[in-house]
C-alpha cells in the first residue's frame, strides 16, 4: 500500500486486545513517535482511507470479519511535566504511567486512573473514569489530526460526557488524537498513593482476572427505574443511577455462558473470554444480554465497549 510507511497486510488484532478476540486489520502499522502518528493520519485522511487508531485495545472488540482500512497501533508515549502542573502527554502513553509520573513530580488528580489499563488516547475517546473522576477533567488543549491537518483544539471540540465523546458517535469524524495538555493541581505524594492503593484494593475484590474489556455496558441513568428497584443501594437511588451489572444480575444472567464467552461471576457486567471465545460469541452474548434486559426492565443497555470493523454479517 505504501512505500514510505511500513504497512503490513492482514494482521490479526487479537493479541492487541485485552479480550484476546477478533479478526484481522486489512492494513496495519505501528506508530512509535507522535510525528509518525501524525504523518500517517494526515496521509490516510487525504486518501480517504478508513483509519482506526488502537491504544491498548482494552475497550474494543474487532469483528471476526476484519477491520477495513488501516489500523494504526499507537506507541507514541512521551510525557513532559512542566512547572505549575502543566503536563504534555502523547496519546499512546499508558494512563496509569501518566498518574505515576505526575505524582512523582508533585501533582495530584489522576488517582482514579490506577487500574484503568488503557492508553491516554483510548481514555479520551470514552472519557474514561472511575471513583467520580474522569480524564476530561484536567484537559486544557488537545492536538489532533482532523481534516488532514495537524491542529490544537479546545476540550469542547471533543463534546465529552459520561463515558462518551465526539469520537464515539455513530458516524464519528476521521480524527486521531496526538497529544494533550493538562493542568494538574499540586498534590501530596503519600495521600495520592494511599488513595490509589485503596481504589486498587476495591478493584481486586470486584474484577475477574480472565481476559475482558472491563465493563461491557454503560451504567443507566434513569431515576424512575432506580426508584423501582428495591435492592438498589440508597446513594445510587438518590443519583438515579442503575449499574448495568445490577440489572444483569437481577435478570439472573450472572455466569451465563455462550461458547467461550461468559458473564462474570464477581462482576456481571464483565464479559470474560474463558476459552478462546470468538468475537462472534462475545457479540452474541452481548446481544442476548441486551434483549433480556429490555424484556425484563424496558431499558436499552448501551455498550461501553466499541465494536471495530464490519459487523454486517451478524447484524443482518
Ligand atoms: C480490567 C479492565 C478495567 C477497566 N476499568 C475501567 C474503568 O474503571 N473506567 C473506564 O472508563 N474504563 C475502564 N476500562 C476500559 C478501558 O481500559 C478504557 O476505556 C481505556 O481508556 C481504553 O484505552 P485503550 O488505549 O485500551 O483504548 P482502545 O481500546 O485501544 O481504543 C478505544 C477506542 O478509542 C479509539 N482510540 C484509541 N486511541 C486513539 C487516538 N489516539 N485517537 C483517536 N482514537 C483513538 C479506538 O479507535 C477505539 O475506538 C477497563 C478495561 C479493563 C480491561
Amino acid at each position: 500500500m505504501d512505500e514510505i510507511l511500513e504497512v503490513e497486510r492482514n494482521v490479526s488484532l487479537k493479541p492487541f486486545t485485552t479480550l484476546k478476540a477478533g479478526g484481522k486489520a486489512e492494513w496495519f502499522l505501528i506508530a512509535r513517535t507522535v510525528d509518525a502518528l501524525a504523518e500517517a493520519a494526515i496521509r490516510f485522511q487525504k486518501d480517504r482511507t478508513p483509519t482506526t487508531t488502537l491504544g491498548s485495545g482494552s475497550n474494543v472488540l474487532p469483528s471476526e470479519d476484519g477491520v477495513p482500512g488501516v489500523t494504526i497501533l499507537n506507541r507514541a508515549n512521551r510525557i513532559k511535566i512542566g512547572p505549575d502542573g502543566e503536563v504534555t502527554a502523547e496519546s499512546g502513553c499508558s494512563f496509569q504511567e501518566l498518574f505515576l509520573k505526575t505524582v512523582q513530580s508533585g501533582y495530584g488528580g489522576l488517582e482514579f486512573a490506577v487500574g484503568i489499563p488503557g492508553s491516554l488516547g483510548g481514555a479520551l475517546v470514552s472519557n474514561a473514569g472511575a471513583y467520580r473522576g474522569c480524564v476530561s477533567e484536567f484537559l486544557t488543549e488537545l492536538e489532533v489530526v482532523f481534516d488532514s491537518k495537524r491542529q490544537w483544539v479546545s476540550p469542547s471540540w471533543m463534546e465529552f460526557s459520561y463515558r462518551d465523546s465526539l469520537l464515539r458517535k455513530e458516524h464519528p469524524p476521521e480524527a486521531v488524537v496526538l497529544r494533550v495538555k493538562m493542568r494538574l493541581p499540586a498534590g501530596d505524594m503519600k495521600r495520592s498513593y494511599d488513595e490509589a492503593r485503596e481504589y486498587q484494593r476495591q478493584r481486586i475484590g470486584k474484577q475477574p482476572p480472565s481476559p475482558s474489556a472491563g465493563s461491557f455496558f454503560k451504567n443507566v441513568n434513569d431515576q424512575q427505574l432506580s426508584n423501582s428497584l428495591p435492592g438498589l443501594p440508597l446513594p445510587l437511588k438518590a443519583a438515579g443511577i442503575v449499574p448495568a451489572g445490577y440489572l444483569i444480575e437481577a435478570a439472573g444472567m450472572k455466569g451465563f455462558r455462550l461458547g467461550g464467552a461468559m458473564l462474570g461471576l464477581r462482576h456481571a457486567n464483565f464479559i470474560l473470554n474463558m476459552d478462546s471465545a470468538t468475537a462472534d460469541e462475545i457479540f452474541f452474548l452481548a446481544q442476548t444480554v441486551k434483549v433480556r434486559i429490555l424484556e425484563r426492565f424496558g431499558v436499552s443497555l448501551e455498550e461501553e465497549v466499541l465494536y471495530l470493523g464490519d459487523w454486517s454479517r451478524l447484524r443482518g
